[in-house]
């Protein structure tokens, strides 16, 4: 018997593997591929990622392995007109990651997996899930101690787990096992074609090169850092086969271009354009997260992200759960603060997707409205914070103005403890509750809580070095702000009373 049986080793699943696992979860997590996966295809890293990231260690390694430049050179045909250079933002005491980063899919997988043997989780390779048996109590009811999920896999065994998480990717066995509806829509005629080559021809230097044609026709070649290769995605005539003869037609057509050379394809892959989502994300001991739950078009790079935010949620209430810090009822808030995400990702890639096609106007005005048009979405993305302030979870409890209310990211801050200089998200790291209460000693005594008083620099306690926590806080004496473990702000209040409430309901 194991706690938790994670299915599939994409980003979801290995970073749920990674989160249980530091918190003392046991926790098997199989794959039926045999070996790790080569495609690029998630490429962006976004800020709040990268902040999930740090908490379990890796985010140095993201950024080793990553390229912050997000540039991009834009051709109208075959033309260049413009260059898209957003300057990397500046690095602020704040923000520990203002940036998004460039990496392809593999190396966060590997990065993710190494994570996990140094925890002691292994993948398991090359076993695949055939179905589950959840019992009737099990789906229906709210999980109880004594039940469980009876999972087979397809070498026979069978396994027994408390939760069953669904990571298994947009075709999910689990979900159609479920009957769970799927819903929204395909549209056959948008396909593409995503490859992983080598490129002869192409400068490295001006980052992404991005065609689009008056038709709406595009092709996008983005250098993957540190590996000499390109990740190319170029959109399919109906009828294109999705290979390397398609992908050379493509690239001398729309580049306009024959010194372009394309060869060695490391991967190939035909994508079609599928906007879905689920209307539950859990039904009684079995959970749905990433692209089990939800799909969209690439555009936005939310794909990945979103998985990883996903598992970031469920994570510390899962493991609060199984450890019997928490109720079940805890496990409803997953779904009732991850469900609205999904369904604000989809319409925004929708809405990028669309927006591919050029306006049908002079080529001066098209350069005008295309450039701002993606500058602003690139410098939305460095500020892509999901926040869950009506969510069950939240409490704002306070009629004091701050720049943060409950259900926003909790800011990072620098700030002095016993001499030592920090960031607040140093504090934050581990599979704890943090307590903020400015200028009083907080009287709580709970294991699931680290408290810190919050004073003026030259006092005893947790030193707000540049008055930047009583800022954004509206912090005055008794103004009490309780951090989940995944960074959030559950509580604000005007009293670390608030505290005992707010944690007893849990
Ligand atoms: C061709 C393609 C191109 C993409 N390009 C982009 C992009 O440019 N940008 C972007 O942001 N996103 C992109 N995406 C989406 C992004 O890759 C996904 O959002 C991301 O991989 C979701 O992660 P996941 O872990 O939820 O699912 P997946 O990465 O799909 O992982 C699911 C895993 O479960 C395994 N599995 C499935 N069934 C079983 C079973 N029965 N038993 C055991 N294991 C099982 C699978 O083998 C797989 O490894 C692309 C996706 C595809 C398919």
């Amino acid at each position: 018997m194991t706690d938790v049986l994670i299915v599939g080793a994409g980003p979801t699943g290995l970073t749920l593997a990674c989160d249980l696992t530091r918190r003392g979860v046991a926790c098997r997590i199989i794959e039926q591929a045999t070996a790790p996966a080569a495609g690029s295809r998630g490429f962006t890293l976004k800020p709040r990622s990268l902040e999930a990231l740090d908490d379990l260690g890796v985010a140095d390694r993201v950024l080793a392995a990553g390229d912050l430049r997000g540039w991009l050179r834009f051709h109208l045909g075959t033309e260049p007109l413009f260059d898209l250079r957003l300057p990397p933002a500046p690095a602020d005491p704040t923000r520990p990651y203002p940036n998004t980063v460039a990496l392809p899919q593999w190396r966060t997988e590997s990065i993710l997996r190494d994570r996990l043997a140094e925890l002691g989780g292994k993948v398991e390779f090359g076993r695949r899930l055939t179905g589950f048996d959840a019992g009737d109590e099990g789906l229906t009811a709210t999980p109880e101690d004594g039940e469980n999920v009876t999972a087979t896999l397809e070498d026979g065994e069978r396994v027994r787990a408390r939760y069953l998480v669904a990571a298994d990717g947009g075709r999910s066995l689990v979900r159609r096992t479920l009957g769970l509806p799927f819903s929204g829509s395909t549209t056959e005629d948008t396909r593409a074609l995503i490859a992983d080559v080598r490129i002869d021809g192409l400068d490295r230097d001006n980052g992404t090169h991005l065609w689009v044609s008056a038709d709406g026709h595009m092709l996008a070649a983005r250098p993957i850092p540190h590996a000499g290769t390109w990740q190319v995605v170029t959109s399919l005539e109906p009828g294109d086969e999705g290979d390397l003869d398609t992908l050379r037609h493509a690239l001398t057509t729309r580049t306009g271009r024959a010194d372009i050379q394309a060869s060695d394809p490391a991967w190939l892959s035909t994508w079609r354009y599928n906007l879905r989502m689920v209307e539950r994300y859990r039904v009684g001991r079995v959970l749905l997260a990433g692209d089990a739950a939800h799909v969209h078009s690439p555009f936005g790079g939310h794909g990945m992200n979103t998985g990883i935010q996903d598992a970031y949620n469920l994570g510390w209430k899962l493991a609060l759960v199984i450890q019997g810090a928490a109720r079940a009822e805890l496990l409803d808030s997953y779904e009732a603060e991850r469900l609205p995400v999904a369904r604000e990702i989809l319409a925004d890639s929708d809405r990028r997707l669309k927006g591919m096609v050029p306006p049908r106007v002079v080529r001066p005005l098209v350069r005008l409205i295309l450039k701002s048009v993606m500058a602003r979405q690139q410098r939305r993305t460095r500020h892509d914070h999901p926040v869950y302030r009506t969510g069950p979870l939240t409490r704002h409890l306070t009629g004091r103005r701050g720049r943060v209310r409950a259900g926003d990211v909790a800011p990072d801050a620098p700030v002095r403890l016993d001499g030592g200089e920090h960031r607040l998200s140093e504090l934050l790291r581990g599979p704890h509750f943090t307590a903020l209460v400015f200028g009083v000693a907080p009287d709580l005594a709970d294991p699931r809580v680290r408290a810190y008083t919050v004073v003026r620099p030259g006092r005893a306690g947790l030193a707000d070095t540049t008055g930047h926590l009583h800022r954004v806080y509206g912090g005055r004496k008794g103004t009490t702000v309780l951090i989940r473990p995944d960074g959030y702000v559950g509580l604000m209040a005007d009293s670390p009373a608030a505290l005992t409430g707010y944690l007893e309901r849990l």
